[in-house]
């Protein structure tokens, strides 16, 4: 258990504080979800997108050559995974509500082809009956990051028109229709103070999600954020161990972003109470044009 006077000590404390942390969050690991990592296999569908988040590599007005993978190069990606013994397939990409409505029959031949694998969505933010449609198509769970429980934090991050509000239904909504729901945050994004993280984990306690995606934020090229500091990866392996003991059942993943930073990022986080890691099963040639930040690895 963790309490909430506790929780501001945690992630301010002195490095035996957080080292205790870890050990803990690594006890409750390993006592609920098991000894085993589980692998995903992550395949970055497309990075067409219509937002124009400002910290995000693939923002609409960025200068990027464009690619969405077409139904025999998804499902080729998924034979690699599943040859390789992987058995969860994650379709990320841009926000692209048009694109994302031609995967439903992409998702129907991925869940025929493969009954006992669970099929991952992260496509953003997309109208309901969208939502519901993948999800007849065989889709089981979607990962939509809150990226920000404060709204004006929220606002800064995101163009006009973009309200923590829609993501939050978008969530309910997804949960409703019996996706197993993920959100979760960058650490470090510019503007985020402590009191910011404190927000985020109450709003996670209280929302309760299965699935949670914490990295650092990594500044990129050509972006608002271009020359903003990076996050702290010792800060994401604190909020990964508190989210650990307040939601011991979450699938967490040890992120990509936390590797790129942090030199053997993915067993930090495993040892401070992560569960998951998510391989790149994109295809080779477009790997590059989905560089959602700097120096980006495929780990
Ligand atoms: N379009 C989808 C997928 C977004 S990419 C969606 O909106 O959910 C997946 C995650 O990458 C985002 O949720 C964001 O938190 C993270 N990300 C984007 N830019 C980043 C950056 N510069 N540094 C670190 N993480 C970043």
């Amino acid at each position: 258990m963790i309490r909430e006077n506790d929780l501001e000590a945690l992630l301010t404390g002195d490095k035996s504080t957080a080292e205790d942390l870890f050990r803990r969050a690594r006890e409750k690991c390993l006592a609920v979800k098991g000894p085993e990592v589980l692998v995903r296999a992550l395949v970055e569908w497309s990075n067409v997108c219509r937002n124009d988040c400002l910290y995000c590599g693939i923002r609409r007005s960025r200068n990027v050559p464009r690619y969405t993978l077409g139904e025999e190069e998804i499902l080729d990606c998924c034979t690699r995974a599943w040859n390789d013994g992987v058995r969860t397939f994650v379709l990320q990409g841009g926000e692209n509500p048009a694109a994302a409505l031609r995967l439903v029959p992409t998702v129907k031949k991925m869940r025929e082809r493969w009954p006992g694998a669970a099929i991952t969505l992260s496509l953003g933010e997309l109208p309901f009956t969208t939502y519901a449609l993948l999800r007849e198509a065989g889709a089981n769970r979607y990962l939509l990051r809150h990226e920000s429980a404060n709204p004006a934090h929220y606002a800064s991050l995101h163009p006009a028109g973009m309200r923590l509000e829609t993501r939050l239904a978008c969530l309910q909504e997804l949960r409703r229709l019996g996706y197993e729901t993920g959100m979760g945050m960058m650490v470090g994004s510019p503007g985020q103070g402590v009191g910011h993280l404190l927000e985020d984990l109450r709003l996670m306690q209280a929302f309760q999600p299965d699935m949670i995606g914490i990295g650092p934020f990594i500044p990129q090229e050509g972006t608002p954020f271009a020359d903003r500091p990076a996050g702290s990866a010792e800060m994401t392996l604190r909020l990964i161990a508190i989210l650990r003991l307040m939601l011991p059942e979450a699938n967490i993943p040890a992120t990509t972003a936390l590797a790129t930073l942090l030199p053997e990022g993915k067993k930090a986080g495993i040892l401070a109470g992560a569960n998951v890691v998510m391989n790149v099963y994109t295809p080779e040639n477009e790997r590059a044009k989905y560089d959602l930040y700097k120096g980006k690895v495929n780990v």
